[in-house]
């Protein structure tokens, strides 16, 4: 079995993950989907040509000259159909939104006239036919596609799906993802304290990893180290889409995952990747689930999570955008590495004149999951990496936020 490098690894992975159906959604329900047809303009917006400003709705010939007096004929407000035809050496009082009236071409701000009483106006300044005027169909034209399949629905797009009345739509699935711990020595959350336990941390770190991204994933508990209870587990997760196992994937006596998973038939594609945190990473599929072997270690699970879970969900779900956000940060202290693997360093950004700073969150050690969880960002160091000295500058992968990009954003 291969030992692969960050950028392997994932290309296998995003080879092999499945796309997942595609169901109706309320658009109430429908923020963080993934569309997954396109979305047609039901109609021209603004439907007719209407006002830009609050104003007067004039002839653009009539002001040739200025300063104009002019006859007001009637208020328009938005909503209103106006019926009289502005006439020469007449104009109309209009509102943004409402409808440029027969006959006006123009409309001339409220700051640009003077009233001289609710029946006539002196326009200040003249304009070009269209001033101020929003086109009918300038938004959007009926029949046009406004939304792409693949759009990810953020709260700017509801807004759009609730202009052309989208009150259904379909959107991919979201995958059903199963959590499992492994180990004799783990502590349920609920088990009172024993200190020659280790509290089970990667089952409920793992669910809000996968709950940030909108999915409410199942713990299956924790699995002794013992083939029977490990197999017996294990096939409760195949059940899912996708299966998160952490802990007993190395190659100690006590580690049952690697034979069980292989017994239960799972196709296993690599167990080793060239990251730190995060060595043992295992991967493989079923026909129906895909299987992740995490590392026991809190930090490495959570950061294999980040790089390699997370990227093959986003994908199920039929996002493009897989990766997380990208950003250049300048180094805050020189630092030495043994090169080999790419490494995740957890910093902290602070901002000065120059732009972000990133500075260590402390020890890196791969059980230290405080400073994984007071970690803005992880600073991504290239496998074949000597050292580095302090002001260079250096690529930080943001943990938190809901913005992702297409690209990876770094070398491995
Ligand atoms: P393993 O990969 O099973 O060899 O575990 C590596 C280290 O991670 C050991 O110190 C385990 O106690 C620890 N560990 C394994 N699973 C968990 C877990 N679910 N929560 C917290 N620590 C864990
Ligand atoms: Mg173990």
């Amino acid at each position: 079995m291969e030992h692969l490098d960050v950028s392997e690894a994932l290309n296998v992975i995003l080879d092999s993950v499945p796309p997942l159906g595609v169901e109706i959604v309320t658009l109430v329900h429908a923020l963080g989907r993934v569309l997954a047809e396109p979305i047609n303009a039901n109609r021209d917006l603004p439907p007719f040509d209407v006002s830009a400003m609050d104003g007067f709705a004039v002839r653009s010939k009539d002001i040739a000259i200025v300063p104009m007096a002019l006859e007001i004929i009637e208020d328009i407000r938005a909503g209103d159909i106006p019926d009289k035809t502005v006439q020469q050496g007449q104009c109309a009082r209009i509102m943004t939104g409402a409808p440029i009236p027969p006959g006006a071409d123009a409309v001339i701000r409220i700051e640009d006239t003077q009233e001289l009483s609710t029946l006539s106006v002196v326009i200040g300044k003249g304009v070009k036919p269209g001033n101020d005027v929003r086109l009918q169909g300038e938004s959007m034209k009926e029949g046009e596609v406004v939304l792409d399949a693949g759009t990810e629905i953020t709260p700017g797009i509801v807004g759009v799906l609730a202009t052309v009345k989208a009150k259904n739509l379909a959107v991919y699935c979201r995958p059903r993802v199963a959590i499992l711990s492994t180990g004799n020595e783990l502590e349920e959350l609920h088990d009172s304290v024993d200190l020659s336990k280790v509290p089970d941390s990667n089952s409920y770190a793992l669910m809000a990893q996968v709950q940030a991204l909108g999915i409410e994933p199942v713990l299956l508990g924790i699995a002794r180290d013992d083939p029977f209870e490990l197999e017996h587990y294990l096939l409760r997760g195949l059940e899912y889409d996708v299966l998160l196992v952490s802990g007993g994937t190395s190659v100690g006596v006590h580690d049952y995952v690697r034979p069980t998973i292989e017994r239960l038939g799972v196709q296993m594609k690599f167990w080793r990747v060239a990251i730190r945190p995060g060595h043992p990473l295992a991967f493989g599929m079923t026909d129906s689930t895909t299987v992740f072997g995490l590392p026991g270690n809190p930090v490495s699970s959570m950061v294999c999570f980040e790089e390699f879970v997370m990227p093959a969900l986003r994908q199920m779900m039929g996002n493009s955008r897989l990766y997380r956000r990208t950003i250049i940060a300048r180094l805050g202290h020189s630092i030495k590495f043994q090169s080999g693997r790419t490494e995740f360093i957890r910093v902290n950004l602070t901002l000065d004149a120059s732009g972000y700073v990133a500075n260590s969150t402390g020890s890196q050690s791969s059980g230290a999951l405080i400073s994984m969880a007071k970690a803005d960002g992880l600073r991504v160091v290239p496998s074949n990496s000597i050292s580095f000295e302090a002001g260079e500058q250096v690529t930080v992968q943001l943990l938190d936020g809901t913005a992702f990009q297409s690209d990876i954003g770094f070398k491995v």
